[in-house]
């Protein structure tokens, strides 16, 4: 049976039966298949090649069914087979990596979460439109190095992982630096990392109220960045230079923290105001967000970054997380999605957490 389907009747062809769970066999694919058999749903694992065999090692997490593609920009054959088992595809960071968001954005199967986000947060200058407008605290950004009065961050646009970025602990040493273009010049914040997992959903109406939904703070992390979290250890950045070693911000693994109970507050109102923003914007996010950012030792939060979809740090709470506890017991993100998928399925309300 080939399934050649428009938008309004691809949302009408999953109401016909059971939705599938669908990602990439990478990133958090093992959570969000652990996450939807828990849950009852049919899960298929989209390979290129032969899928990694590490999925044997986990009986509890392994796909129901791979389907393979030999190179990832041949995805779109795999439309048929994806809308013949009613599937959804969970977005995370390896669809921008590996299918790239053009070729992801048009591909012709429903997708969890509004795919609108992704031109607002794939480009940092939209991304800094959208967090001014509300109210986040972010770093300052520099227009030159001539305006720059203190220790800054230079990021490349398109740069994977923090690959390359400069430090500078003022502006004479930016200046000796050797700056590449396209790029942007970010007041570097000193304090703590942290990587805030929330989760809004547009159906719920009983929790943390925000717009017409709820928002969840299902976890924190901080990630692991070779080389920089080791490189103190060398000493000062000059002396690194000139041994020709630069700081990258390469994540190789993630560390489960939690905050200071009353920062909590704090951190709901940011995350609470980017929800409210989004849907302004651009008709809103749904599911899974990462709000990424450092707590000065003034206890006020700046936000360098946000991820719209589920991050690899939630990785660590397959089981749940200290928060994510006191929603449900072993709530892991992937299994919240699986549950709201489930539940707009339920309440006939797909149109509301899918496009
Ligand atoms: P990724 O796509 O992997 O998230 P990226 O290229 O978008 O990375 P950022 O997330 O903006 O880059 O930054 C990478 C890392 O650099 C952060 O995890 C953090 O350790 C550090 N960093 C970023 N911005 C700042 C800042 N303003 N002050 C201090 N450190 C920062």
């Amino acid at each position: 049976m080939g399934v050649a389907l428009t938008e309004k009747s691809r949302l009408e062809h999953l109401r016909k039966g059971t939705p599938s769970i669908a990602t990439i066999c990478s990133h958090s694919s093992l959570q969000i298949f652990h996450g939807g058999r828990s849950e009852g749903f049919n899960t298929i694992g989209v390979a290129q090649g032969t899928p990694p065999r590490f999925y044997q090692a986990f009986p509890l997490a392994r796909p129901n069914e791979f389907l393979t593609v030999d190179r990832w920009e041949n995805i779109g054959g795999l439309v048929d087979k994806l809308n013949e088992r009613r599937a959804v595809i969970i977005p995370t960071g390896s669809f921008v990596e590996y299918v790239g968001p053009e070729r992801f954005n048009a591909l012709p199967v429903p997708v969890f979460g509004n795919r609108r986000v992704m031109e607002w947060e794939s480009d940092r200058e939209k991304e800094r439109v959208w967090l001014e407008k509300a109210g986040v605290p972010m770093p300052r950004k520099y227009r030159e190095p001539a305006e720059v009065d203190g220790p800054v961050i230079v990021k490349y646009y398109g740069a994977k992982g923090g690959k390359g970025f400069i430090l500078a602990k003022d502006r004479e040493d930016l200046l000796s630096s050797p700056i590449r273009q396209p790029h942007v010049i970010q007041e570097y914040i000193i304090g703590t990392r942290y990587y805030l997992h929330f989760f809004y959903s547009p159906l719920s109406k009983e929790g943390y109220r925000v717009a017409d939904g709820t928002l969840e703070l299902l976890g924190i992390d901080r990630r692991d960045e070779a080389n920089i979290d080791e490189l103190y250890k060398l000493g000062s950045q000059e002396g690194l230079n000139r041994s020709g070693i630069q700081p990258t911000f390469v994540v190789t693994g993630n560390v489960p923290v939690v905050i200071r109970e009353s920062l909590l507050q704090q951190i709901f109102d940011i995350a609470g105001n980017i929800v409210e923003t989004s849907i302004e914007l651009f008709g809103g996010m749904v599911g899974p967000f990462c709000v990424e950012g450092i707590m000065t030792e003034e206890l006020k939060f700046k936000v360098f970054e946000i991820s719209t979809r589920i991050v690899a740090g939630t990785n660590l709470f397959i089981n749940g997380s200290p928060y994510s506890d006191m929603v449900a017991p072993s709530l892991s993100t992937g299994r919240r999605i699986a549950l709201e998928l489930k539940r707009a399925a339920a309440e006939d309300r797909l149109e509301e957490v899918l496009s």
